[in-house]
C-alpha cells in the first residue's frame, strides 16, 4: 500500500518504519504534532525526526508550526478527555493529507507507544478514515518496543522524558500532582 504515516516523534518511528518497509509498503511520514510543548521541546523532537527519516531513509513531511494555541483551544475545559481529543485533532489531520495526497491509506507511530491509548487511538483513526474516504493501516506496533528502543538509542536519536503537552509534562515532573495519581 501506499502510506502516510503519522509520526510522533522519531524514537517512537524507528519500528514501525522498519516494519512497513520490511512489508513491502510504500511510506510518506507526516510530522504533525501540535501537542507537543514547549516551544524549545518541539524544535527538539522536530530535528529528531528529521534525524531519524534520514537514518531510516524514508521521505518526511513536516507541519513546523508550533500548534500551542491549536491545541489548547481544543482541550481547554475537557481536560480530563484530552487524549481522545488530541489524538482527533492529529488523525483527523493525517487522514486529510492521506486524501490530498492520493495516498492510499494512513497508520500512526502512536500505536508502537506503550503508554498510549491504544484501542481510543483505533477507533479515533477508524472515524477520521470513514470521514476522508481513506483506509486505515493497523498494526500493534508494540510487539517491536525493545527493538525501537535499541535502535534510536544507535542513531543518537533525542529521547523524551514525557507525552507532549503541557499538562503531562506536569505529570511528569510536579511530585504531588504523580501522588495524587497513584493514590497517595
Ligand atoms: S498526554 Fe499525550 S496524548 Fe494525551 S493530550 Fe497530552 S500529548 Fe496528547
Amino acid at each position: 500500500m501506499n502510506l502516510l504515516l503519522h509520526t510522533c516523534c522519531g524514537p517512537c518511528s524507528v519500528y514501525p518504519i522498519a516494519e512497513l518497509q520490511q512489508q513491502g509498503h510504500d511510506i510518506t511520514g507526516y510530522f504533525y504534532n501540535p501537542n507537543i510543548h514547549p516551544f524549545r521541546e518541539f524544535k527538539r523532537r522536530l530535528a529528531s525526526m528529521r534525524l531519524c527519516s534520514e537514518g531510516k531513509g524514508i521521505f518526511c513531511e513536516y507541519d513546523t508550526e508550533y500548534g500551542l494555541v491549536k491545541y489548547l483551544r481544543r482541550v481547554v475545559f475537557h481536560e480530563e478527555e484530552r487524549c481522545g481529543l488530541c489524538y482527533a485533532l492529529r488523525l483527523e489531520e493525517v487522514a486529510r493529507k492521506t486524501k490530498e495526497l492520493g495516498l492510499d491509506g494512513f497508520t500512526s507511530t502512536l500505536l508502537y507507544s506503550r503508554y498510549q491509548k491504544h484501542k481510543l487511538i483505533c477507533t479515533i483513526a477508524g472515524e477520521m478514515a470513514q470521514k476522508y474516504d481513506v483506509e486505515f493501516f493497523y498494526q500493534d506496533f508494540r510487539a517491536g518496543w525493545q527493538a525501537g528502543i535499541d535502535e534510536s538509542i544507535t542513531l543518537d536519536l533525542y529521547r523524551q522524558p514525557y507525552c507532549g503537552c503541557i499538562y503531562s509534562e506536569q505529570e511528569r515532573y510536579d511530585k504531588s500532582k504523580r501522588r495524587k495519581k497513584a493514590g497517595k
